[in-house]
């Protein structure tokens, strides 16, 4: 097959840049990138030489297991070869993975999985004669491996003599010795202490402990073992399953990590996947996925290896949280304050449950800062944001033509010059009439924290301004079904639905009308606060700077941009041209006693709320009279879910509790 130029050049800088990985990472202990990063660019790789073979080079990372062994030890061959895991990154390459083992076998066999967690440490392979421990092995290149005996013998979980009356002429046991989170932290206060390099990880504080050639440093560091294999040799059947080996192990004096369990089908293994995402986080080690392996030996012996991987076990890892792929072209998006944002469009891809295909670039300095430019492999991140940002630009992955991007001197929406105000990071359009600020002010107006108009998404703001029918907020409300029946995708039953909605948002409460109005920094905790003090709008036209300093919350910025948007004189003409089309200005009256409906209600908040921070949030609960607790537990009465809630939601699903959204507790703190 005919390739590419630039996909060779591809897979020569993915070799590269993993081969300097993995140089990094196995013999200096030292990674240069995230695991999750380095797992991707592998995969990249691997799917790249499927799809052409000849890109497959003998020194390509995707051909071998571990790095070059370490001269300073002796290298002994592994009595059974000890290779590395395939990896699953999702449920559908786990069943995959059982489609593919399935077809191998001929007859339906009697089968079920082990699910054991994987313990991120290293390797290890031990031998014991006669019941006495001689030799202990690094992984090394899966053939052969390192003799490190003298500091395995430092690890109390490694018994020198078995706990058995009648031992086997040779028994060989695997485990992964491993850092508890504890001891990784002490050690690394130690260095830093000693003003010493840090260990990136514990698993390679492991690799460096197990490395040094003084067994007084393994000894004053407590590393631990955890047994997950054991094979009596030479014949080896001995046991029928793995968990029998397990509890074999257990009994002659080996520390089993606790949590495995056998399961019948893949379905019930996804159960106990979904269960240690979570719980995994409370254990006082690290953990970087489930191993499943079949149970039956006899099937495991059918099915034997790959060149790097048994074929009867697989890494079901968990999701990343960062993600690298391919800027296809940068913009810049002018929002309703006329701020300009940088964006990345990129190839999507999945991260944290969504598909992402923009991420922010934040601003100019920071693209300048990234150098980044289209063509570049990026890794992206959701930071507690919805729009995931840009964190690295892997540059040994840049196409050779690739140009520096050059931000626009002019709004890409109506040319006016962009200016950067002094001490600002932001660049701005600063001609309030440019079409950008009119548009994201009135999706702001009809968003869902605001006045919650249904059906007034932003494609129909865009027709409505494409074909003139309105210049402003004010002129939503103007609006007639049949100027706006043949719009795209509308139709007459949409116009009348969206006209109703549009006259419903005049029942909305001042703090939405507030919050609408899109004041800058008036998020909604504002204009809760700032309509509880001033009642109505002609309160707030007309108070000072002062006045607004007054009122609990309300900072010097918030009042100072409060006051600079009322002198503005649009501003007022719109809020005039509101009140007369009857948009609500007035705090309802008896909002403080309905207020007190929170009493006695105990919250949970958890992720990322849309707009409010968590301790506005808090807030507005407590000045309501309610509580809000740290915990999930069954006295709550209501847990407030925003993006990314994490194992607070699942408990709270348990429980049955009543979970509710932001505008939820909006609605409920409005009494709506
Ligand atoms: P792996 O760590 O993904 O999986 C295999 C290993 O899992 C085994 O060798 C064993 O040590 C361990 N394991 C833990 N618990 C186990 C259990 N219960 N049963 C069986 N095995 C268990 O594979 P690998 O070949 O050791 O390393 C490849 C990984 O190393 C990559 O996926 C990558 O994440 C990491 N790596 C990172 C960099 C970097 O730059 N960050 C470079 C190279 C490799």
């Amino acid at each position: 097959m005919n390739i590419n130029q630039s996909i060779i050049d591809r897979a020569e800088q993915l070799k590269a840049k993993l081969q300097e990985a993995s140089y990094a990472y196995y013999v200096l202990d030292n990674p240069i990138m995230d695991d999750t990063i380095y797992d991707q660019l592998y995969r990249e790789l691997q799917d790249l030489e499927t799809q052409y073979p000849s890109l497959i080079t003998s020194d390509s990372p995707t051909q071998r297991v571990g790095d070059k062994l370490d001269r300073q030890f002796n290298s002994v061959a592994h009595n059974i070869p000890l290779y590395s895991l395939e990896n699953a990154f999702n449920f559908e390459e786990l069943n995959n993975w059982q489609n593919r083992w399935q077809r191998q076998i001929e007859n339906n066999p009697n089968f079920n999985y082990i699910c054991e967690l994987k313990i991120d440490g290293s390797a290890i392979a031990l031998t014991y004669e006669n019941g006495i421990f001689i030799r202990g092995l690094t992984r090394g290149d899966g053939v052969m491996g390192e003799d490190i005996t003298h500091n395995l013998r430092t690890i109390r979980s490694i018994p020198l003599k078995l706990n058995m009356d009648n031992p086997p002429p040779i028994l060989e046991v695997r485990g992964e010795a491993f850092f508890p989170l504890e001891e990784f932290n002490r050690i690394n206060q130690e260095r830093e202490k000693n003003q010493e390099d840090l260990f990136a990880n514990p698993r390679n504080a492991t690799a460096g402990t197990l490395r040094q050639l003084d067994p007084k440093i393994a000894s004053e560091r407590k590393l631990q073992f955890f047994a997950y294999n054991a094979y009596i040799l030479p014949e080896n059947n001995c046991f029928d399953t793995q968990e029998k080996a397990l509890n074999f192990l257990q009994q002659i004096g080996f520390l089993v990590n606790p949590n495995y369990q056998v399961f019948a089908d893949l379905n019930q293994v996804k159960q106990y996947l979904d269960i240690w995402e979570i719980d995994r986080k409370n254990l006082p080690y690290m953990t970087d996925g489930v191993v499943v392996k079949i149970n039956q030996f006899s099937l495991q012996n059918e099915l034997g290896f790959t060149q790097k991987f048994p074929r009867w076990a697989i890494a079901v890892k968990y999701p990343a949280e960062e993600m690298t792929t391919t800027v296809e072209k940068i913009i810049v998006n002018v929002g309703r304050t006329g701020a300009v944002t940088p964006l990345a469009i990129m190839k999507p891809v999945t991260l944290g449950g969504t598909i992402v295909q923009r991420a922010t670039l934040h601003n100019v300095d920071r693209v300048r800062e990234l150098d980044i430019r289209v063509g570049d492999t990026v890794i992206i991140r959701k930071a507690g944001e919805i729009i995931p940002e840009v964190v690295e630009v892997i540059k040994d992955l840049r196409p050779a033509n690739s140009q520096p991007y050059q931000m626009p001197s002019h709004c890409p929406e109506c040319d006016s010059i962009l200016v950067r105000p002094d001490n600002e990071a932001v660049t701005r359009c600063v001609n309030s009439s440019c079409p950008a600020i009119l548009r994201g002010s009135l999706i702001h107006w009809a968003s869902r924290d605001a006045m919650d108009i249904r059906g007034l998404g932003e494609k129909v703001i865009i027709s409505l301004l494409d074909y003139k029918l309105v210049k402003s907020i004010a002129d939503l409300y103007k609006l007639q079904d049949f100027e706006i029946k043949d719009l795209e995708r509308m139709g007459e039953k949409s116009a009348q639905k969206l006209i109703t909605a549009i006259e419903d948002s005049k029942k909305q409460p001042f703090n939405r009308v507030l919050f609408g109005l899109g004041i800058r920094y008036v998020g909604a905790v504002n204009a809760q606060i700032l309509t509880d003090s001033f009642q109505n709008i002609d309160n707030l036209i007309q108070a000072k700077k002062e006045d607004l300093e007054r009122v609990y919350g309300i900072g010097e910025e918030i009042a100072n941009s409060v006051v600079e948007w009322f002198t503005i004189v649009d501003n007022i003409k719109l809020i005039n041209e509101l009140k007369i089309l009857k948009i609500n200005f007035q705090s309802d009256n008896n909002s403080n006693k309905t207020d007190q409906k929170l009493t006695n209600k105990t919250f949970v908040l958890t992720g990322t709320l849309p707009t409010l921070k968590r301790n506005d949030a808090k807030k507005l609960i407590e000045s309501a009279g309610g509580k809000v607790n740290s915990s999930i537990s069954a006295k709550i009465d209501y847990v407030v879910v925003g993006e990314d809630a994490g194992s607070k939601l699942e408990k709270a699903q348990k429980l049955n509790l009543k979970i509710i959204s932001e505008s939820d507790l909006l609605d409920l703190l409005n009494n709506n």
